[in-house]
């Protein structure tokens, strides 16, 4: 059987860097998308020989058509998708300018949009796909502070629960994952003061990290039964 090709986007670090490794030490061909860090994509690819690396902006279209572009011509085919570039923005509400509107939600929510549009006709066409959606529990429960962050996630998340049911019969799953508090530079900005006091807060006393979220990716990769759920790996932080 050919091997599985896999694009993950914003895969230079953090999160996406965790999910890339994984899914190339579980034998599948990783198309690590990145934007800035080209130092750290290299780097990955570098390390696996099963990772290529493609530098795009995935809240523009254009881009977004080169990185499947290369893709198909590539590798003939898209087997999964993992949605997980996106930028966090903390402010008050009524600070908030239509620039960082339209900064957040293009980043986080229409380049999730676009991608899976892009990527879907391959699947559509192969009857086999999977894809994951990188969201957050502030999407679930809202963040005080978060607000547009929290409305991109959860506008992820009623994406996945559409695109499930529109999709399940050309045997295609959608799901997202919505980590808690992730150990990642997304959250370089809290004091050790401030993660303690979170950690107080979580059922399972620690912070998340990036393999727990990776750990998830293999498992929804490998399974052929669940679609349109919302996952949350929080340690119990948010149950809802
Ligand atoms: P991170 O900042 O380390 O990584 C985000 C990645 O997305 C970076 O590599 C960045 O370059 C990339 N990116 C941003 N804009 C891009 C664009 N326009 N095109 C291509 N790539 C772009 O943060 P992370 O914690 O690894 O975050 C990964 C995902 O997980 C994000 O969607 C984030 O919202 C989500 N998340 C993170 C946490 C957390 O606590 N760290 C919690 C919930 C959800």
């Amino acid at each position: 059987m050919s091997k599985k090709i896999a694009i993950v986007t914003g895969a230079s670090r953090g999160i996406g860097r965790a999910i890339a490794k994984m899914l190339a030490e579980n034998n599948y061909i990783v198309i690590a998308n990145y934007f800035r860090s080209e130092e750290e994509a290299t780097d990955l690819q570098n390390k696996f020989d099963n990772i290529d690396i493609f530098k795009a902006d995935v809240s523009k279209r254009e881009d977004v058509k080169k990185l499947v572009e290369y893709t198909l011509n590539k590798y003939k085919k898209i087997d999964i998708l993992v949605n997980n570039a996106g930028i966090d923005q903390e402010k008050l509400f009524q600070e908030i300018t239509d620039e960082d509107w339209n900064s957040v939600i293009n980043t986080n929510l229409f380049s999730v949009f676009c991608t899976t549009q892009e990527v879907v006709k391959n699947m559509i066409h192969n009857k086999n796909g999977c894809i994951i959606n990188m969201s957050s529990i502030w999407g679930l429960v809202g963040a005080s502070c978060e607000s547009i962050y929290s409305i991109s996630k959860a506008g992820i998340d009623a994406m996945t629960k559409s695109l499930a049911k529109e999709l399940g019969p050309s045997n295609i799953r959608v799901n997202s994952i919505a980590p808690g508090f992730i150990d990642t530079d997304m959250n370089k900005e809290y004091s050790k003061d401030d993660i303690n006091n979170i950690k107080q807060d979580i059922p399972l006393q620690k912070i998340g990290q990036p393999e727990d979220i990776a750990k998830c990716v293999k498992w929804l990769v490998e399974d052929e039964y669940t679609t349109g759920q919302v996952i949350a790996i929080d340690g119990g932080w948010q149950i809802h």
